[in-house]
C-alpha cells in the first residue's frame, strides 16, 4: 500500500471512530472467517463497515496489516447513519419510543421481594392459625396485572380478623393501598399484615395473643369486597401463607376473573 493509501486509510480510522463509540448497544460479535484473497479493503465493502473499524475492532497493526486464511475478524458495526430529520414522518416499522422502553414490570419474574417457593424455614418454631373465617378467593403471586403480596380471605363485614400468632402490634394505621391495616411483628424476624379492615382493635406497641381479635373485617382501602387480605413476611420478602397455615387450604373458591384486579 503506498504511502498517500496508508494515510488515506488511516484518515478513515480516525473519521470511523466516534461512530463507533456512539454505538452504546453491543449486540453479539459477528465473525468473519478470512478466507483466501480476502482483503480488508474488501471485508469493509462487504459489511458496510469501513477498513479503520476493522482495524480498531481486531487490533490489527494498520489497514495494511496481513490477513492469513482461517484468521478470525470481528466484524464491527455499519457507521451510525446520520438522524432522521424531524420534519419527515417516521418510516413505518421503526421502533417508537413506546416500542423501545424495556418490558412493563409484570414479567414472568416475580420482584425480589416475593418468594414463590415452599419457605426454607428450617429454624422457624413458629405456627400460624388462619386470620378468619372464610374461603380463599385469591391466592398469592402472579396476578393478571402484577404480583399479589398475600392471600385474600372473603369474610362478612364485621366479623373477626385474629393474630396468627403471638407477637407485637407494629402498625395499626389507615394506608393509602391497604386501607386499614394491621401489621404484627413476631418472633424470627416474621411480621404478618392485615388489612382492608372495618375497624384495627390494637394500637402499636400492644402484645397479642396468638388467636387474639386484633380488627374486623372490611373493605377500607383499594378493595371491592370485604376481605382480609393477609401477608408473611420475613426479613422484607413475601411468602405464600398457604405453605405455613395449617392444612386443609380452604380454597373454596379461586376465580380470578371474579376478582378485581385493583384489589390489594
Ligand atoms: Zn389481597
Amino acid at each position: 500500500m503506498s504511502r498517500a493509501c496508508r494515510a488515506a486509510a488511516l484518515g478513515l480510522a480516525v473519521l470511523a471512530a466516534p461512530a463507533l463509540a456512539g454505538s452504546d448497544v453491543a449486540p453479539p460479535p459477528r465473525v468473519h472467517e478470512v478466507a483466501r484473497g480476502d482483503t480488508l479493503v474488501g471485508l469493509a465493502k462487504r459489511y458496510g463497515a469501513t477498513v479503520g473499524a476493522f482495524v480498531s475492532a481486531n487490533q490489527l497493526r494498520g489497514p495494511d496489516a496481513p490477513l492469513t486464511p482461517g484468521q478470525r475478524l470481528v466484524i464491527p458495526a455499519p457507521p451510525t447513519r446520520p438522524p432522521v430529520s424531524k420534519t419527515r414522518a417516521p418510516a413505518k416499522g421503526l421502533a417508537t419510543p413506546a416500542m423501545a422502553r424495556p418490558a412493563p414490570p409484570a414479567g414472568p419474574r416475580p420482584p425480589a421481594s416475593f418468594v414463590l417457593a415452599v419457605p426454607d424455614f428450617d429454624e422457624v418454631r413458629l405456627a400460624f392459625a388462619w386470620p378468619a373465617e372464610g374461603p380463599v378467593t385469591s391466592t398469592f403471586g402472579r396476578r393478571r396485572s402484577g404480583w399479589h403480596r398475600g392471600i385474600d380471605i372473603k369474610a362478612e363485614r364485621g366479623t373477626p380478623v385474629w393474630a396468627a400468632a403471638a407477637g407485637v402490634v407494629l402498625v395499626s394505621r389507615v394506608e393509602p393501598r391497604y386501607g386499614r391495616v394491621i401489621k404484627l411483628a413476631h418472633d424470627y424476624d416474621i411480621v404478618t399484615v392485615y388489612a382492608h379492615n372495618e375497624q384495627n382493635l390494637v394500637r402499636a406497641g400492644d402484645r397479642v395473643a396468638a388467636g387474639e381479635t386484633i380488627a374486623t373485617v372490611g373493605k377500607t382501602g383499594r378493595a371491592t369486597a370485604d376481605h382480609v387480605h393477609f401477608e408473611i413476611r420475613r426479613n422484607g420478602r413475601a411468602y405464600n401463607p398457604l405453605y405455613l397455615l395449617p392444612l386443609p387450604p380452604r380454597i373454596a373458591h379461586v376465580e380470578e376473573t371474579d376478582e378485581s384486579p385493583a384489589d390489594e
